[in-house]
């Protein structure tokens, strides 16, 4: 083997310990997995939910999350149109919370990120079924528990914290699911007319019958077949009330209403916080108001 002159051989040696250092400054300055920057943000959290349920789901779990809900106040989440600033939102978010039924209209292009997304009903396993598990305080649970989860996988420091916060919400929810079991055990009717089909997660669980007029997005439109069927069942099996929404229309529960002599009355899907009432309430206090609606209704015992 040829020898390489001296020079070159130091001119060589200098420049693998060139860049080797070199690249020791820049992994230290661009790791692979670079830990948060808590300049980014104030040093919050960024949690972006499309809809109300899951912000109020996570919100006070980590005092240090700022949680953005896309779908505000008053707005119907079904046939929601997002802004440019909506998708950048969902884009960056540092966790994404979606319901994965109505919010289908999220881009694919902003679901392509770089962060965790909890998307409910394909955790759940009810991917394109009915979109209405807030309802159910029990499957609100485990929405809390995964909340938590990411959360802390985030920021491992405030795991404790963390853990500490979703015990609370998870008490808040027990609580409502015992106040849900024990005032729905003895109703003389259980059956209802609501004119969304939200409610059928809420139905499973405590054992009553949901007769929605339209389908799961208010936009359904009932044939007049269907309302004849109805307005029989609803005559026949004595039903009390026809429930309609804040959010849409109570012209055809007022129909039905009209023509059976049933009442006609508000349950709140809680898809968003549809009055200054309800942004009081919260998910909570929305759930037992709806509770007290349906013990009437159904004629409900202790
Ligand atoms: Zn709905």
């Amino acid at each position: 083997m040829q020898k390489l002159p001296l020079r070159i051989a130091f001119i060589l040696s200098l420049s693998i310990l060139g860049a080797w250092i070199g690249g020791i400054i820049w992994l230290s300055i661009f790791p692979e997995n670079p830990p948060r920057d808590l300049t980014d943000n104030d040093g919050k959290i960024s949690i972006v939910s499309t809809i109300y349920p899951w912000a109020w789901a996570a919100s006070n779990l980590d005092p240090l999350a700022e949680i953005t809900t896309i779908v505000g106040p008053g707005l119907e989440p079904h046939d929601f149109s997002p802004t440019i600033d909506d998708v950048k939102n969902i884009h960056d978010a540092e966790l994404l919370i979606v319901n994965g039924g109505v919010d289908a209209w999220i881009s694919n292009s902003a679901l392509e990120r770089n962060f965790p997304t909890i998307d409910v009903l394909t955790m759940l396993q009810y991917p394109e079924s009915d979109p209405h598990v807030w309802l159910d305080p029990v499957m609100m649970m485990k929405i809390v528990e995964e909340i938590g989860h990411q959360l802390e996988q985030i920021d491992p420091t405030r795991s404790q914290i963390i853990y500490d916060n979703v015990q609370k919400k998870l008490a808040i929810l027990e609580n409502l699911d015992r106040e849900y079991r024990e005032g729905l055990a003895n109703c003389a009717i259980p059956e209802i007319v609501s004119a969304h089909d939200a409610f059928s997660f809420l139905s499973k669980r405590y054992n009553f019958t949901v007769h929605g007029i339209a389908g799961f997005s208010p936009e359904d439109e009932p044939s007049p077949a269907k309302l004849v069927e109805l307005t029989d069942l609803i005559r026949s099996h004595r039903i009390t009330t026809v429930f309609f929404e804040e959010l849409t229309s109570p012209a055809l529960a007022k129909t039905l209403s009209d023509e059976t002599g049933a009442k006609s009355d508000v349950l709140d899907a809680i898809e968003s916080l549809s009055s200054e009432e309800s942004e009081r309430l919260e998910y909570p206090g929305i759930m037992e108001k709806n509770l007290v609606k349906l013990k009437t209704a159904m004629v409900c015992t202790p």
